[in-house]
């Protein structure tokens, strides 16, 4: 995580502390770790996984612990894969994290495919902004953390306190529209990208993060209330157009998430990045 996106989050987490307080509650963490444990156990892997559990305490905070816990893996996915040179995966182990010489396009060029105004196009794909804008490993980390993100989400419901609904889904929406428009892209204009992604360990790579997103996505699908910025991104990934590329490299068509698509209106009050 480049110390921009640091910066965001914890600004983020800043809004939600007491203004009243020097520093933020803790009080909750125990019991929380606890909750994570018993309701997310594969959320509860990643922060067992931390040889520093303050990175994972840091962001737990108490006002919204679902958001707190969820921040909290996020954050620690990032880590872990820094550490390891791999992206931990949900159902445990890891997958290599390609070489630094890995010559890709940066993904900031497909900035113009999506809304410049997004809070995720200006996040992640922004000259100057996050590492992701500049490399395609970091776009796919970011890809697992809100992989993970959602996932603890989805399994921290019985948690959430009426009235806290935060857009949870969309982060992990938007980064799947990123890797989506980056392999169209590759496969329109940029052959030297295209055939480094058709590289079998680049498919193996792709496909892995892909399929766990897709069925993390679906997973959330039935929860109200869940996200605010995801339906455009839904959208997007459901065109089918736009995941002909994608497509290829997987060697399937990339699933739609229609479920995600139906039923209420979201009236989250706001998207997080992080
Ligand atoms: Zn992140």
């Amino acid at each position: 995580m480049t110390g921009l996106l640091r910066a965001t989050a914890v600004a983020l987490l800043a809004v939600a502390w007491s203004p009243a307080l020097a520093a933020p509650r803790t009080d909750c963490q125990p019991q929380a770790i606890r909750d994570l444990e018993r309701l997310s156990p594969r959320g509860h892997a990643i922060y067992q996984a931390l040889s520093d559990k303050r990175h994972f305490l840091r962001f737990l905070t108490c006002d919204d612990v679902v958001l707190g816990l969820s921040t909290a893996v996020h954050e620690s996915v990032h880590m872990l894969t820094g550490d390891r040179d791999a992206y931990p995966l949900i159902e445990g182990g890891d997958i290599g994290r390609p070489g630094e010489a890995l010559r890709f396009f940066a993904p900031r060029d497909i900035a113009k495919r999506f809304d410049p105004r997004d809070i995720y196009v200006q996040t992640y794909l922004r000259r100057g902004g996050a590492s992701s804008a500049d490399d395609l490993r970091f776009l796919l980390d970011e890809l697992n953390a809100y992989s993970h993100d959602l996932h603890s989400a989805v399994k921290l419901v019985p948690l959430r306190k009426a009235g806290h609904e935060v857009g949870h889904r969309d982060g992990l929406a938007a980064l799947m529209s990123f890797l989506m428009g980056y392999a169209d892209a590759a496969r329109q204009s940029v052959p030297g990208t295209w055939e480094g992604l058709q590289r079998p360990e680049m498919r193996k790579l792709v496909g892995t993060l892909w399929t766990q997103a897709e069925g993390t996505l679906a997973s959330s699908c039935s929860i109200a209330g869940f996200g605010r910025e995801d339906r455009k991104y839904i959208a997007y990934l459901c065109d089918r157009k736009n995941g002909a590329a994608l497509g290829a490299l997987l060697g399937r068509a990339p699933v739609c998430a229609t479920a995600c698509l139906r039923g209420e209106t979201a009236s989250a009050p706001g998207a997080v990045a992080r």
